[in-house]
């Protein structure tokens, strides 16, 4: 199998690279670069930026509707250089997972209201399907949805909404039928206005003092019924398809060799026996990061576009592991002080450095499927056990 890039491909990737250099703010770049945190406004900004540069900012959608158009390995080429410069990613909840999804599924109305909106950044979405009694048995939702005529009156709460004070719109999933058979028979897809009267957003602090998760309460909400993804009963369906793309490009490796340069910055500045340990550690651990990456090559190479390969448990697994470590490394070589910097109480996009990075990854390994359920489905699906 020949793993290495094609000639234009390699030029596709010298033209992402001019891009992000001329365009990308360098005080973005730099708070990057040393795992600090970037302003809401600067993600819109370059997200916006994106998108104008013949719809990059939705690197998976068809040009039909807006995006590039582009080959999986395009876009994985494109990924790793947002995270080697590095660059922020476009919001994923928006153009990874609803984007991909309401383009399969979702009625031209909708995709005509929703879908540039989405790509510009106009409305920031939300993810609410967790609830506190189902995260990785997603089936079990209880919020509950009663039609009355042209609307649905749900109540229940959601809970782990990333971002979601942010956000103008969630995604959801909600019981329409409490009576199926299957408990992943009676579940329907609904978008929801964050402003609509009776729901509220309540903030969980993370042990690092941020605030980036929440609750999402919601009280005899009223959403329309054109408002409902696909046919009621059948939000499973397209809940799992956008899991799925969730978990395409899920390594993330681009993110962890950032871990890994700001972990080798550091050792060299550390006294010459430490410096050798951790330079080993290091090394260790770049030829693991090699061997994931040549796994994620061959994936691509041999399943194009095809983001429900069951290896993407394989990448979702050691990707995080490898990020976790690179990240526990990092905060080891700087020592004990990091942890005096993590403040009391801080929004999503303040206080991340290397000791709050360190304490958010440790989450990496329960959101997008925790690291048990991957393995579940590796033993299933790869292994046949
Ligand atoms: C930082 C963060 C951000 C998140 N963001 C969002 C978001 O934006 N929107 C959203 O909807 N959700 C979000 N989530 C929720 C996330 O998807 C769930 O936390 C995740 O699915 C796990 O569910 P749970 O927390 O209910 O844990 P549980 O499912 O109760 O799992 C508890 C433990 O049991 C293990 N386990 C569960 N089932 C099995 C099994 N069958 N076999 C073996 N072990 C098992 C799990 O691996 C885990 O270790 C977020 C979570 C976190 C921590």
């Amino acid at each position: 199998m020949d793993l290495s890039f094609s000639p234009s491909e390699r030029a596709f990737r010298e033209e992402v690279r001019g891009f992000i250099a001329e365009r990308l703010a360098p005080d973005v770049r730099a708070k990057l670069e040393a795992l600090r945190p970037i302003s809401k406004a600067e993600l819109v900004d370059w997200q916006r930026t994106l998108n104008a540069n013949g719809g990059w900012a939705t690197p998976s959608w068809p040009k039909e509707w807006g995006g590039p158009g582009w080959s999986a390995v395009e876009r994985y080429i494109f990924l790793d250089e947002l995270h080697q410069a590095p660059a922020p990613e476009p919001l994923s909840f928006n153009v990874a997972m609803l984007g991909p999804t309401l383009i399969a599924f979702g009625t031209d109305a909708q995709k005509s209201r929703f879908l540039p909106r989405i790509a510009n950044l106009d409305d920031w979405w939300c993810q609410g399907f967790s609830e506190p009694e189902a995260g990785s048995d997603l089936a079990a939702v209880r919020t509950t949805a009663r039609r009355e005529g042209d609307r649905y009156i749900v109540s229940g709460q959601k809970m782990w909404q990333g971002m979601g004070h942010y956000a103008d719109w969630m995604f959801t999933l909600v019981r329409t039928d409490p009576g199926a058979a299957k408990k992943q028979a009676g579940i329907s897809f609904l978008l929801i206005d964050m402003k609509s009267p009776g729901l509220s957003v309540t903030p969980i602090r993370t042990i690092d003092g941020r605030h980036e998760v929440n609750s999402v309460f919601l009280d005899d909400v009223e959403v329309p019924v054109e408002n409902r993804l696909g046919e009621e009963n059948q939000g499973w369906t397209y809940a799992k398809f956008l899991l799925s793309a969730e978990r395409s490009n899920i390594a993330r490796i681009g993110l962890t060799k950032r871990f890994v340069r700001a972990a080798k910055r550091a050792a060299h500045e550390a006294p010459a026996a430490a410096r050798h340990r951790f330079l080993d550690k290091l090394a260790a651990l770049e030829a693991e990061i090699q061997s994931l990456e040549v796994t994620q090559l061959r994936v691509l190479a041999e399943h194009g576009r095809n983001a429900t390969d069951p290896r993407a448990s394989i990448l979702k697994l050691k990707g995080t592991e490898l990020r976790q470590r690179a990240s526990e490394l990092l905060t080891h070589i700087l020592g004990p002080s990091v942890y005096e910097a993590v403040p009391e109480e801080v929004d999503a996009f303040e206080g991340i450095d290397a000791a709050s990075a360190h304490f958010t990854l440790r989450a990496a390994s329960i959101y997008g499927g925790a690291s048990e359920v991957q393995k579940n489905i590796i033993a299933k699906t790869i292994l046949g056990l």
